[in-house]
């Protein structure tokens, strides 16, 4: 066989492995309600998923938990049948009767990283308590580190030795900063590589989000304005950028303190329409 036949034949087998595997799932919460295991001689629900379709007990317990949330709610009951379980697990605890329309049409067209990092941006937006004045945090230091900040701190305040060193810091980054280019090359100069990773200290810039960066977005999109500026190139973890790319965030021309997540794109947005082809090209490879 050749390699490319080969290739050909482990694609449909594998999607019709999927497929047909999604099908067992749908029918795991009848079997159990009914216990038809027990009355084929089968000791668990999990010997019967097991032995009869290979699935482990971790599948068993999740397709359960997720199908007991959605049992109420058709729209989802949907994108896991033609999806699975995967993409709409995120969603199941917040998704209510009169939300699931808007969460199925998200699960339906997201991947599963893309719904979870937008649900945990919904999460904080819609959930987060008032600001509260001040927070506490922890931090590890070296003895001698620990015994100079505390001299520099003195009598005052260690909120106000804090904003010192972040002015500092800005004015420094400030002086750093490379001009703006403009050019046809798709490749983002070294210099303004070099700042924007110093900036963000090769962490995703978005609000809280902690995880290593991945991708430097452009938050003007590059195909508009053919210009590298480092005050409009950010450094993303993977997750951020593509709800970028879904139009999702609003604000994305202004700095990341201002970023928020939103319900849909912004269509009239000359942007969306790149990045509808951005996201065409790409799901082919993802
Ligand atoms: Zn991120």
């Amino acid at each position: 066989m050749k390699s490319e036949e080969l290739h050909e034949k482990f694609v449909e087998y594998g999607s019709n492995a999927k497929e047909w595997m999604r099908k067992c799932v749908l029918l795991l919460p009848e079997i159990d309600r009914e216990r038809i295991w027990k009355k084929k001689g089968f000791g668990s629900i999990y010997e019967y998923a097991g032995k009869l379709a290979g699935m482990s007990r971790y599948t068993v317990n999740e397709a359960l938990r997720v199908l007991k949330k959605v049992e109420d709610k058709p729209d989802l009951q949907k994108v896991i049948e033609e999806k699975g379980i995967n993409c709409v697990k995120p969603i199941v605890t917040i998704a209510t009767l009169e939300t699931q329309e808007f969460w199925a049409e998200k699960a339906r067209t997201m991947s599963k990283s893309e719904v979870e990092t937008y649900t945990r941006e919904w999460r904080k937006q819609d959930g987060l308590p008032e600001k509260p004045e001040k927070i506490k945090i922890e931090m590890e230091l070296e003895p001698e580190i620990a015994q100079q900040l505390e001299n520099l701190k003195g009598s005052d305040d260690w909120n106000n030795l804090m904003k010192e060193f972040l002015e500092m810091r800005k004015k420094q980054l400030e002086q750093e900063k490379p001009e703006k280019v403009e050019t046809q090359s798709r490749h983002i100069p070294a210099k303004i590589e070099k700042y924007v990773l110093k900036r963000s200290r090769e962490t995703c810039e978005y609000p809280g989000c902690r995880k290593p960066y991945e991708i430097l977005h452009h938050t003007c999109r590059f195909a508009l304005y053919q210009e590298y500026d480092p005050d409009t190139i950010f450094a993303l973890c993977k997750g951020h950028e593509r709800l970028f790319h879904q139009g999702l965030i609003e604000n994305e021309h202004k700095p990341p303190g201002f970023w928020k997540i939103r319900e849909k794109p912004d269509k009239t947005d000359p942007k969306f329409k790149i990045d509808l082809k951005v996201m065409s090209f790409r799901s082919g490879f993802t």
